[in-house]
This record gives C-alpha cells, structure tokens and sequence, in this order.
C-alpha cells in the first residue's frame, strides 16, 4: 500500500490505518454522469499544443463548497487515435486521463470527475473526518498543464478519497487502471524525449505501471462479482474483454481464455465483441504455443 500512496505525507496524509485497497464494503451510488465540456466552434487545426485544449474550469467542492479552479479537456478539440489493446483512450496532443481528477485545493477532497459531485451525506461526513481535518492545503495556482508526476499525484489523493468515503471497488480498480495508464503514458512522452528503454526512470516505470495494473485486475474482479453492470460505465462484454486483455498482460491465461469463451458463447455480444474475442482467443493460443516449446 505504501507503494501505492507514496508521496501523499506531504498534504498530511498517510495510509496506516487504511487496511487493504479492495477489503471495504460499498455503500452506495454508482451513478455517472460526464460533464459536457464548454461548446466551443472545432478547430480544425492539427497541431495544437496542450495548453490549448485544455480550459480552467470552475467547480464547487461538494464537501467544504469553496469555489475552485481545475484544468478540463476541450472535448470539441479533441481528436481520437485509436486506443491501445486495453482500452486505454488515446487523443491527439493530449493525455486527456491526466485531467480526469478534479481536486478541492482548499479541504483535500478529490474525486474522478465522473464521480466528484455523487457524495452521499455519509460519505461527506468520512471524508471530512479522514482527509479535510489532516489536509495541508495545496496550490491554488492552476498550471498551463499537468505533468505525469502531477497527474498521479492528483490520482493518487483521489484514490486515498475513494478508501476514505468507502467507494466501490471498481471506482478504486478503474482509478488503479487510469494510474497505470498513466504511467504508460509518461513512458511513452519520456521514450519521445530521448530517455533510454534501459534507463533506471522507465525501468522504474515500468515496475509502477504494473503494480498500478496487477491492482486494478484485482479489482476488477471482485467487481463484476459483485456489483451491476454497466460497470465504470462499461457493459459486461466490454468489460470482460477489458479484464481479459489485462489478463494476457498480466500472463493469467486461464482467467482470460475463460472470460472469452464466455463472450463467445454469449448469446447477446455484437459481432464486433465476437470478432475482438477471437483475436484474443487466437492470441492466447500463440503465446500459450510459444511458451510451450
Ligand atoms: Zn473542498
């Protein structure tokens, strides 16, 4: 756990008595519901900076109510790529996951932004008694961009949150995913700035990604066994093949090879779930063979 919260003592914080990630029981609320970003006319132009598809948003935080501002994505702007194997989103000129946490800079409250406004009383009343009251308030100054290392930090306080208020298990395992994308991601930027593939920051990387990867599958699990579908917005055959592809990642082929059959044999899949299913199936077997000789 240590691993996972590190670098939180500095806003007063730590995990002592916090006990395992996923071991809560959830109270309640799984709604969601993504904010529009502020309609703005679509550019068409192609190389845009970051800064430039990014605005200050104001919010008002749900738990001390304090007005404050937190970079969002112009989702007008964006242009999509084509996401990698595991679903993780990809845009032009922008890691839209960095500026997926919306962080209170006044009483430490930080939530996914699908989440930051659904706080039962209850939960209010947990976060203020287990992060508010420790918090050393942070910058209010809102930077032209996050970095990576901001980024996780943002994901990290929002994941310490999500334990406090005894969120769902699949808010923690998706925050987890989102941490290890990450964590990708700044290996991708750091790789395009020149940084060896042996260097000891993107072995170290590399070594983060995969706690933050084996965490959230973890996760994940113990969440489609437990709680309704739509799941982190996603439907039981997205989900299924999202676990599966971290599977193969994680070389658990007997979780994945399972969880494709089930789509296969599924009676209610679109085409487009069987056919991604297949190439899974077919994956599998390839490394399975190579291993074997
Ligand atoms: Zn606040």
């Amino acid at each position: 756990m240590d691993n996972i919260f590190g670098g939180l003592e500095k806003f007063g914080l730590n995990m002592e008595d916090m006990g395992d990630l996923f071991s809560e029981e959830k109270p309640e609320e799984k709604e969601k519901k993504e904010e529009t970003a502020a309609a703005e006319a679509p550019k068409t132009v192609d190389d845009m900076d970051e800064a430039e598809l990014l605005f200050q948003r104001e919010l008002t935080c749900t738990v001390c109510d304090h007005k404050f501002k937190a970079l969002s994505v112009r989702s007008s702007k964006l242009r999509r790529l084509p996401p990698d194997k595991d679903l993780r989103p990809r845009y032009k000129g922008v890691d839209t996951l960095k500026y997926d946490v919306y962080s209170c800079p006044y009483c430490g409250y930080t939530g996914m932004t699908r989440y930051f406004d659904h706080l039962s009383p209850l939960q209010i009343r947990l976060i203020r008694d287990g992060v508010c009251s420790k918090f050393n308030s942070s910058l209010l100054d809102v930077p032209e961009t996050y970095d990576y290392d901001v980024a996780l930090e943002r994901y990290k306080l929002s994941l310490y949150n999500t334990v406090v208020k005894k969120g769902t298990i699949s808010e923690k395992a998706y925050t987890c995913l989102k941490m290890s994308w990450l964590c990708r991601g700044k290996i991708e930027e750091l790789l395009a700035k020149g940084a060896s593939k042996d260097s000891e920051t993107i072995k170290r990387c590399e070594k983060e990604e995969l706690t933050y990867y084996a965490q959230a599958f973890e996760g994940l699990i113990k969440a489609v066994a437990s709680e309704s579908f739509p799941i982190c917005g996603m439907d039981q055959n997205t989900m299924y093949i999202l676990i599966a592809q971290m599977a193969i990642k994680l070389e658990k082929y007997d979780v994945a090879s399972k969880l494709v059959s089930r789509i296969l044999v599924s009676k209610t899949a679109p085409r487009a779930i069987k056919d991604r299913a297949l190439d899974l199936k077919q994956e599998i077997i390839t490394i399975l063979r190579g291993t074997a000789q």
